[in-house]
């Protein structure tokens, strides 16, 4: 079905986080309206749509009644099942398809596509016995990440082994489930890259992204990179090939490690939106979300061109620790931009909201936007 859905009508989101919010606020100033299902309620992309349902993403019977509501579904969470995507592709259409979403919404899965078509990967073993663990460590070597196979994010369900005599322990915090084992990589950098491929198999992509990681969670995201040409030019043609082996409609991330001998690791794929691509709303002429509308409504892709050189720190829940942050100190810095994603509760570790700052040069802004956290503190 390669319908064009055109302004006016209305997008379908599965799940309700921030990237719902971000891809709703885009889609309602293209004139679209907006349903977000989730188990959730009150939820931040709730709040910003015509309409919020809460119900499980196992209910099939509620997946449907919600595709007639709409003309075309999306996701902003991953972890979405098959069944269910499936369920919603037989009253609409469903961009990205569901068989991109199963590859890449389990780290195994997601491991051996990228292995099967030549793209470079961190080396790793699947593992579904403490045995199996112990000898997966003794042929990666340690220090080792033992990651849970489903469902992860954020560095949930991820543990670093730093011997053999370790594997029991460890076995039981990944809940003695498939995993994988991965060496850990000595990397001078990560790096990102947010591209996008349309319904007519058009491709664009922001550029590379440059990403620091506090306790396995993104902190903070520059664009553009500071890396060579050539290292800019392989992660975007990886990105591109990726989209193209995935037949993938919609923005999707690729994530990678830059290892100290100049040699680039795909780490991970993520079929949506990205956090490390949330500067891209403030900095660039289309941002990711409108992007993501665009492709998945199959209209023409925008212009990524970015306007200013960016910087990007995540606001997690830990900032809240002494009541409300001072708003207003980090906006009397006029070139930082402030989004909150609406969610009640603060808890360590959630994902709050986010500063995006602007300068000159990727050095300013990154003082500029570290700066800005700081005064909110
Ligand atoms: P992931 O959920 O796999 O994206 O991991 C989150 C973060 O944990 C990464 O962005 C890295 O900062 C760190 N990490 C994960 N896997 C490895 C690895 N094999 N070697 C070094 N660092 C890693």
């Amino acid at each position: 079905m390669n319908r064009v859905i055109l302004p006016g009508s209305t997008i379908g989101l599965l799940g309700s986080g921030q990237l719902g919010r971000m891809t709703a606020l885009a889609a309602r100033r293209m004139g679209y309206r907006v349903h977000t299902f989730s188990p959730g309620e009150d939820t931040p992309t709730g709040q910003v749509a015509d309409l919020e349902i809460t119900a499980e993403y196992e209910d099939l019977d509620a997946i449907r009644a919600f595709a007639k509501g709409v003309q075309v579904i999306t996701f902003e969470f991953e972890n979405v099942s098959t069944e269910a995507a499936a369920a919603a592709a037989e009253i609409v259409p469903v961009r990205p398809h569901g068989s991109a979403l199963h590859v890449t919404q389990q780290r195994s899965r997601e491991k051996g596509f990228l292995a099967d078509h030549g793209f470079p990967v961190t080396p790793c073993e699947g593992v579904h016995t403490l045995d199996e663990l112990a000898v997966a460590l003794g042929r990666i070597g340690v220090p080792a990440i033992v990651k849970t196979a489903a469902f992860g994010y954020d560095g949930k369900g991820q543990h670093r082994v730093a011997s053999i005599e370790d594997a029991d322990r460890v076995w039981g915090l990944v809940g003695h489930q498939e995993a994988i084992v991965e060496r850990v990589v000595d990397f001078s950098l990560e790096l990102s890259v947010v591209a996008a491929r349309g319904l007519d198999g058009t491709f664009a992509h922001f550029g590379v992204i440059e990403n620091e990681h506090r306790n396995h969670i993104l902190d903070l995201s520059v664009s553009p990179a500071r890396v060579p040409d050539d290292v800019a030019a392989e992660a975007i043609s990886i990105a591109r090939a990726v989209v193209e082996q995935l037949d993938y409609v919609g923005v999707l991330c690729v994530e990678f490690f830059l290892t100290r001998n100049g040699r680039l690791l795909v780490n991970e794929i993520a079929p949506r939106p990205h956090n490390s691509g949330h500067l891209t709303f403030d900095a660039c002429v289309t941002s990711q979300f409108e992007q993501q509308v665009r492709a998945v409504c199959g209209l023409p892709l925008g212009a990524t061109t970015q306007m200013r050189p960016a910087a990007m720190v995540n606001l997690l829940g830990e900032l809240w620790t002494d009541g409300e942050p001072d708003w207003g100190g980090a906006l009397a810095l006029p070139d930082v931009k402030l989004h909150l994603y609406g969610k009640p509760d603060p808890r360590p570790r959630r994902k709050m909201g986010h500063v995006t700052a602007l300068a000159d040069t990727v050095e300013g802004a990154v003082e500029m936007a570290v700066a800005a956290r700081a005064l909110l503190a």
